[in-house]
């Protein structure tokens, strides 16, 4: 699948992690990791920081897939609101999936502090702003849930929005515990320590195209006719993992991104917060580390990359506008657009773990607008499934909850 079009920004900001390093032979390793995404990276780095053998194979260049493409806003906050979550799947679990959610923005910035690398990591605000009066509505009752559990909120209204923060909206939401980053250069130079220190090999242009179930594990077919025998498969395939899944579980959307030329540092908004709000498709927003600005969303059901790709032009236009009604006074020049294909899941939550207990092909499918957060937490899970160690996470996140 095609999964990006247009220039996304991290291509043209990153040198290319310039890797040639197809599989020509057969081999062995203790865990098999498909894919070399966000997801990918930060699972081989968990196993190799536990000193577990792994080895990473990806059909493309490493992190050329949906990472690439990616806005890298980190929340807390998940597609579906606790509130909602809580009438879906119970006030625990709901908020369970909330505070591993906010942990995981914290584990993410000490994996790169402790290993020294520098993805453009910042902590910034989340502002989340009512679009109208029934999303003001929906913030109130959202503001109450995540307050009565103590997760970090404040309400901001409607005054103190344009006086504080120049913006005119009938509410919002506050919290100070969000952060940005780039995910393209967090992934390769993830992956990229690991190699250096000798604890991970990495084969690109390599597709696994077919597997078998062995009594020591897997065996893993390639695109060039070699096998990959593992004790454990890692499923980091992002949005093309379906050939992996008993059945299909991904709701496909196409989602739009814009980025600014530069502006003077003191002409973006205050505290540069991650901005987005209660429409339907959401409309989001960042900065960058050179002062542009990134706005997306204009979300639709994905059909095929020919028809995401038609709607370009329209949705940055529409992403434009929407910019301009809510800063009416910064300049915006567009520099660079581009478009994306994720995945939705019925509950918004993500998808990890073995399909049954017990497997050891085991899935790291962070699906949802928070994918990032979400890979954090599959890292961690599934190092603790492989080491025998109890997480009470996955009763969270596991696939069988949506059978
Ligand atoms: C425009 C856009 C904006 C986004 N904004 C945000 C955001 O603000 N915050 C956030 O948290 N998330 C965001 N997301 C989602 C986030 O980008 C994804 O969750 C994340 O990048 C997924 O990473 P991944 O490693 O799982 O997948 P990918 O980066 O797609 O990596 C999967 C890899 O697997 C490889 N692969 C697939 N099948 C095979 C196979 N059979 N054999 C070998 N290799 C294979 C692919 O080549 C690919 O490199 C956004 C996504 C898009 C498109």
């Amino acid at each position: 699948m095609d999964l990006h079009s247009g220039l996304p920004f991290w291509m043209a900001k990153n040198a290319l992690y310039n890797q040639f390093n197809p599989l020509d032979k057969d081999v062995k390793v203790q865990v098999a990791i498909i894919g070399s995404g966000i997801t990918g990276a930060l699972v081989a780095n968990e196993l190799c920081g536990r000193g577990i053998e792994c080895s990473v194979f990806d059909r493309r260049s490493p992190a050329m897939g949906s990472t690439i493409a990616s806005t890298a806003q980190l929340q807390y906050e998940i597609d579906v609101l606790l509130c909602d979550l809580i009438k879906d799947i119970g006030e625990e679990k709901a908020v369970a999936a909330y505070r591993a959610s906010l942990q995981s923005i914290t584990d993410l910035e000490n994996t790169f502090a402790d290993l020294g690398i520098d993805p453009d990591f910042r902590r910034v605000p989340t502002l989340f702003l009512a679009d109208n009066n029934r999303g003001l509505r929906l913030l109130r009752k959202e503001f109450k849930a995540r307050e009565k559990h103590g997760l970090p909120v404040c309400f901001i209204d409607k005054d103190k929005l344009r006086d504080s923060f120049h913006i005119s909206a009938p509410g919002a939401l506050y919290n100070d515990t969000s952060a940005q980053m780039d995910s393209y250069k967090a992934a390769t130079a993830l992956l990229e320590y690991r190699r250096k220190k000798k604890q991970l090999q990495l084969f690109t242009h390599t597709e696994i195209v077919d597997y078998k179930k062995t009594e020591a594990g897997y065996l893993l077919y390639s695109d060039q006719g070699h096998q990959v025998s593992c004790q454990y498969v890692i499923i980091a395939a992002g949005f093309e993992a379906g050939r992996f899944l008993p059945k299909p579980l991904m709701k496909l959307e196409s989602t739009y991104a814009v980025i600014s030329q530069p502006l003077a540092a003191d002409a973006l908004w205050k505290e540069r917060c991650l901005i987005w709000n209660t429409a339907q498709p959401y409309f989001y927003m960042r900065s960058t580390e050179d002062n542009r600005i990134i706005i997306g969303g204009e979300d639709v059901p994905f059909r095929d990359p020919v028809k995401r790709d038609r709607l370009i032009r329209a949705k940055k236009e529409k992403l434009l506008r929407q910019f301009k009604q809510l800063f009416p006074e910064i300049t915006f020049i567009p520099a660079m657009t581009w478009c994306g294909t994720f995945s939705n899941t019925a509950d918004g939550l993500p998808l990890i773990g073995p399909w049954k207990t017990g497997d050891k092909m085991l899935f790291a499918l962070g699906y949802g607008g928070n994918g990032i957060t979400f890979s954090m937490i599959a890292a961690q899970i599934l190092a603790n499934l492989i080491e025998g160690k109890e997480d009470n996470r996955i009763k969270l996140f596991e696939l069988s909850r949506l059978l």
